[in-house]
């Protein structure tokens, strides 16, 4: 099921829905630029409800497959993004000090939000900084796991050890 770009965050917060579904790539046009390829659709599953003080909340998941850049083998490298929502509806940034803890403001000026541009924002924020193949899986093999750990050994040895390693 498609999801609805365009909401009214309070007005399903306080009718309690759940929406379940999936964005087109096509609605995600900072991920697609921030990523080798979006290998899928955006997932999300979001609950809307009301706290104890009416605040509007919004709580569940989203996960998308990305193409991203193995740093060790520079092919790409599928990567599933997970990332957790928890976001509060405040009107202006003066209610920024009011969210609660654990949440982070969703920012809606007007009625209608834009629901892909928010769940995109989280998924971006929850993008890896570097990313591998699993060692059996990388190609790279100069920088495999051993040659990796054979430079630590080096840049750490000391005059020393090297002398010691002479001897023997
Ligand atoms: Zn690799």
């Amino acid at each position: 099921m498609a999801l609805p770009t365009q909401i009214d965050p309070r007005k399903l917060a306080a009718q309690g829905i759940a929406l379940e579904g999936e964005f087109a790539t096509k609605d995600l046009t900072r991920l697609n630029d921030s990523v080798e390829a979006v290998s899928g659709a955006l997932k999300a599953s979001l609950q809307f409800s009301l706290d104890e003080s009416r605040q509007s909340m919004v709580t569940g998941k989203a996960s998308v497959c990305v193409d991203l850049v193995c740093q060790r083998c520079l092919d790409l490298v599928n990567v599933e993004v997970n990332a957790a929502i928890a976001l509060q509806v405040v009107w202006s940034e003066d209610h920024i000090a009011n969210v609660a803890p654990d949440y982070e403001p969703w920012i809606v000026v007007d009625k209608i939000a834009d629901l892909n541009v928010v769940i995109e924002d989280e998924v971006l924020l929850a993008l890896p900084i570097v990313n591998y193949h699993k060692i059996e899986e990388c190609t790279g093999s100069a920088f495999n796991s051993k040659a990796d750990a054979n430079l630590e050994e080096t840049a750490i040895d000391s005059p020393f050890s090297v002398l010691q390693q002479l001897k023997r």
